[in-house]
């Protein structure tokens, strides 16, 4: 791992420019946005934010080449080309690692476990499926007395626009670029204002990769304007956002307009289930790992911890004993186990619930301010006997805040979970085999992990519902939603 000081020299190097067409764009006319570092407080660097003329030419240029070379390539040339993006990730994972510290704060070990091996797994993955976009043979019904032969193939959406939020900017963006590419679409990926250094870096690791110019294009700016401009474009196909449901909304209603397809993943509060009968040593970590990973910046955070009234205050004291095991610092630092928030914004919003959840009655356990240092830090915080309806329980919060709610029998349990405007992910802690597949069907969640924290993997697809969003992400489904089907019927 490189210091602080080291890596900012990495991230004054990359072009702090929008890239379109295989090409950096200076336009001296364009406004700049600075970087903050979340531990400083001071600029890491000043971006060129794209503006409409830049936003309308990373369009076209995404358009040819989706109508060019690359969106009528053999799917072979394609995976060949997401394969070598691959490599050259892995061999730059640790810049990747130490610019995503910089950036969105968190300590290095994570990115290095979680995200860089998440991205390149993520590009390996449909770099496997560039090859096998295959149509069916669906058997029909005849035309005047004539048999008919009737087929299907997939065709790519055509013109993808990213927008990628700040917690965890690379791994996300391969969520979203590997199957659009994969696929033969052409991307305009708008990167988050807070942390858009990586996205800079793939980009150009893009161009190393041979990818034609206009495949990747990236178009960094604020949400309000350069965001704004990507999604009212009438050249996107499709929208892949993943960010809050007040941004969410934004982008579907500016979908509905054209009928523009989305992918919009959104967050959410999902529950994490604690059985009498669960290991409770292991369950502990698990469940501090869900809602501490990343800050507690993480769309699936394990944010309500529902917990079996017969275990519950020895539970409490578990989560509050490995609390006191966080190491809020420097991510530079080695022995940081936890991070900066975001930006100053968040640290207030976090801090704010903390004290909402104090007067509406939950009794805050561990944690519970920021501590006395520099940076948008806050300390990992656990609010016990919290109830689903107080609006720590019921709202997103994003930070290192968990709600922890006693239940009474197994179908409470299931009711509480259920008792949510979110639905993305749940974890159940059980050594019951019966209890664990039953709640895991019972509960409203994309993703359900049992007696583990969500492992995550591209095979697998991702995504909720309610205001978690909807459609998926990864997986054969993650593909499918960069195409389209087209069938095709002759009469013979
Ligand atoms: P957060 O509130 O956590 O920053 P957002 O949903 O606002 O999450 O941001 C997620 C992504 O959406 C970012 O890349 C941001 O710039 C972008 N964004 C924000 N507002 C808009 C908008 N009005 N139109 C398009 N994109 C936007």
């Amino acid at each position: 791992m490189a210091d602080r000081v080291a890596t900012q020299t990495l991230a004054r190097a990359l072009p702090a420019l929008p890239f379109v067409g295989g090409d950096w764009q200076e336009r001296a006319t364009s406004q700049t946005f600075d970087v903050i570092d979340p531990v400083t407080e001071g600029t890491i660097t000043t971006v060129t934010e794209a503006d409409a003329a830049t936003v309308d030419a990373a369009v076209t240029a995404a358009r040819r080449a989706v109508d060019g070379d690359w969106g009528r390539s053999d799917g072979t040339e394609r995976g060949r080309a997401l394969n070598r993006l691959a490599d050259l990730v892995e061999a730059r994972a640790d810049d990747f690692a130490d610019l995503e510290s910089l950036d969105v704060g968190k300590p290095g070990f994570e990115p290095r476990v979680i995200d860089l091996p998440q991205t390149v797994a993520t590009f390996r993955h449909f770099a496997g499926w560039a090859d096998k976009l295959e149509g069916r043979s669906i058997p029909t019904a005849g035309y005047m007395g004539r048999r008919t032969l009737s087929y299907t193939v997939r065709r790519p959406v055509g013109v993808v626009a990213a927008i990628t939020p700040w917690n965890s900017p690379t791994m996300i963006s391969a969520w979203k670029l590997a199957p659009a590419l994969a696929a033969g679409c052409a991307v305009v990926l708008k990167p988050p204002e807070d942390a858009p250094l990586t996205s800079l870096l793939l980009a150009q690791l893009a161009a190393e990769a041979g990818l034609p110019a206009g495949t990747l294009n990236v178009v960094p700016g604020r949400g309000a304007t350069t965001g704004n401009l990507v999604i009212d474009h009438p050249g996107v196909d499709k929208i892949s956002f993943t960010g809050s449901p007040e941004t969410g909304r934004i982008v579907a209603a500016a979908a509905a307009r054209r009928f523009t397809p989305t992918t919009l993943e959104l967050g959410g509060k999902s529950p994490q289930i604690v059985f009498a009968d669960a290991d409770l040593a292991q369950a502990a970590q698990g469940v501090a790992v869900g809602i501490f990973a990343n800050q507690g910046e993480v769309c699936a955070a394990g944010s309500r911890i529902l917990v079996a009234r017969e275990v519950y205050e020895e539970f409490v004291a578990r989560l509050v004993e490995l609390a006191a095991g966080v190491v809020l610092g420097d991510p530079f630092d080695a022995g940081t186990t936890m991070g900066a928030l975001i930006n100053s914004k968040q640290q207030r919003r976090v801090l704010q619930y903390i004290e909402l959840g104090r007067s509406e009655g939950a009794r805050v356990a561990c944690g519970g301010a920021a501590p006395d240092r520099p940076g948008y830090f806050v300390q990992p915080t656990f609010l016990a006997d919290a109830t689903n309806s107080m609006t720590v329980a019921r709202e997103e919060i994003f930070g290192p805040v968990g709600a922890v709610i006693p239940f009474d029998d197994e179908a409470q349990a299931v009711d509480l979970a259920n008792d949510s405007a979110y639905a993305l992910a749940a974890t159940i802690w059980t050594t019951d085999l019966s209890r664990a597949h039953d709640v895991a069907g019972r509960v409203e969640a994309g993703s359900v992990a049992v007696n583990g924290w969500s492992p995550l993997d591209p095979r697998l697809p991702w995504g909720g519902s309610k205001l978690s969003g909807q459609g998926r992400e990864l997986g054969r489904a993650g593909l499918d939603a960069n195409t389209q089907e087209k069938t095709v019927t002759v009469v013979l």
